[in-house]
């Protein structure tokens, strides 16, 4: 973590603002350890090998005159690279030197990429409220008066002044965070230390980040539950919404479950009762969307959407394509219909006024587009071919299943299962026969209920849950399925 970096803070005076055309006229490096020590400094000017415009002149105070004799940057970019080589590069408006250092040392054949924090970026997270943030103004708020300014070292000077200002201020914990964060280096928030990181188990579950007055912010499933939360506060990075949710996170609340399908089943039920602020509505609450296969008067295969599956599916055996909801299934549709060529003017789903776009419409110039008797049977076959991968996989048993998971630990769970839907998760008692429920379920169901009770609850309606479906169909080969009559019997 941020104990192994060593920081360069860096500033160059320019010819002007182009890095592929202006040149640099001074360098000034201090390299700083992590507790904001100085290791070494060094400066220089630079002869820019070109003159150098008065107005840069009034604004630096550095002459042509002084240029004149001074080293190249041919002749200091060895000293120059030994300072910042593997070091962090830190410096104000850190894009302007990076470009300068990078198109410069392109030069030479060395590729400069460092990680780099940018101070301007810094003072504008952790002093949104200041109005301003450039070097002039932090000294002034921070109280660090300096002789001279747009002067290589001076400002070097000055950016040390308020990063040991603003670790002060607002407190090495705090600071580093945001540190880490900038540089997309895994650090934890200021309130979770490192003791209570290493208490999250490597083990699937589920977990809940929550903010300081205790509210939920984010609820996930994961297979290594540390890892998985570590996650959030790494390589978030360039991600804002990942930053706005690692700032917020105070503390983290897990429960280690019996593996990923047990992870998964639990979150979903979760997401039914819970609220998270900071997650889009879950996936797992949307209505499943499925796509039926209808033939017209004139024997055209064409698609229909509705909500849910047809309830008596088991029995008629319908062939439907099933969809996380209809949005997803819409999407698809298109998608699959464009990669095949098959015309959506007959599949009865174009939307009013849209064109169709495929190969026997474009054909068909303005007047309507017709199949022929061998194009007709071969359309009609298509049109259900390419849905092949989204085909409702019928349940695969007559009766009732419990589905065995167990993880590392030997902790053990059955998840009881009719026709794809989630009847409750359970952990078994031998002597007694019963299933003891992890946690209540939605409908409150009592604590323990016998075999025959499962039987019987399976019986009651449900929503097919596209979730519990896809979640399911995913650790079929995996786990062990037991038909509820293996038990009774
Ligand atoms: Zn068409």
């Amino acid at each position: 973590m941020l104990n192994d970096v060593r920081f360069a803070l860096v500033d160059l005076e320019t010819t002007g603002g182009q890095a592929a055309h202006d040149q640099i006229m001074e360098v000034a490096v201090r390299l700083l350890d992590f507790n904001g020590g100085v290791e070494q400094q060094w400066q220089s000017l630079i002869d820019p090998q070109c003159s150098v415009p008065p107005f840069i002149e009034n604004l630096t105070g550095i002459r042509q005159s002084m240029l004149r004799g001074q080293p190249t940057f041919s002749a200091i970019q060895d000293t120059l690279w030994r300072y910042l080589d593997g070091a962090v590069l830190v410096a104000h408006n850190a894009r302007f030197d990076a470009g300068f250092l990078r198109v410069n040392f392109a030069r030479y054949g060395r590729q400069y990429s460092p990680l780099v924090l940018c101070t301007l970026k810094l003072a504008r997270t952790l002093y949104s409220d200041w109005p301003k943030h450039g070097l002039e103004a932090i000294c002034d708020r921070i109280g660090f008066y300096s002789e001279v300014h747009h002067r290589a070292m001076a400002d070097v000077d000055a950016m040390k002044a308020f990063l040991d200002y603003a670790r002060q201020d607002k407190g090495e914990a705090v600071f580093n965070f945001e540190v880490g964060l900038l540089l997309g280096l895994p650090v934890l928030p200021p309130s979770i230390s490192q003791a209570d990181m290493d208490a999250i188990p490597c083990q699937p579950g589920i977990y809940r980040l929550l903010d300081d007055a205790g509210e939920l912010l984010y609820l996930g499933s994961a297979k290594s539950l540390q890892a998985q939360v570590l996650g959030h506060f790494t390589n978030t990075a360039g991600d804002s919404k990942a930053t706005k949710l690692a700032r917020r996170v105070c503390s983290v609340q897990w429960q280690m479950l019996a593996g990923e399908l047990s992870a998964g089943l639990c979150l979903s039920l979760a997401l039914r009762h819970e609220k998270p602020q900071m997650q889009r509505r879950a996936k797992a609450i949307g209505k499943p969307c499925c796509v039926r296969f209808v033939t017209n008067d004139d024997g055209v295969t064409q698609l229909r959407l509705r909500s849910g599956l047809p309830s008596n599916i088991a029995q008629t055996g319908e062939l439907v394509a099933v969809f996380r909801d209809r949005k997803h299934a819409k999407a698809r549709i298109i998608d699959l219909a464009k990669d095949a060529d098959l015309c959506r003017f007959q599949l009865g789903v174009l939307a009013d006024g849209e064109r169709c776009g495929c190969g026997a419409c474009d054909t068909a110039g303005d007047s309507v587009p017709t199949l022929s008797g061998g194009e007709l049977a071969e359309f009609n076959i298509r049109a259900r071919e390419v849905f092949a991968s989204y085909l409702y996989a019928p349940w695969p048993f007559t009766e009732p299943v419990l589905v065995y998971e167990q993880n590392e630990s030997g902790f053990g769970e059955w998840h009881l299962i009719n026709e794809w839907r989630h009847y409750g998760s359970f952990t078994w008692d031998e002597s007694l026969l019963l299933l003891s429920a992890r946690t209540e379920s939605e409908s409150g169901d009592q604590a323990a209920i016998s075999l025959d009770d499962a039987r019987l609850k399976c019986e009651q309606a449900k929503d097919f849950q596209y979730e519990h479906y896809r979640l399911l169909r995913a650790f079929i080969d995996d786990l062990e399925w037991r038909p509820l009559s293996e038990f009774t019997a």
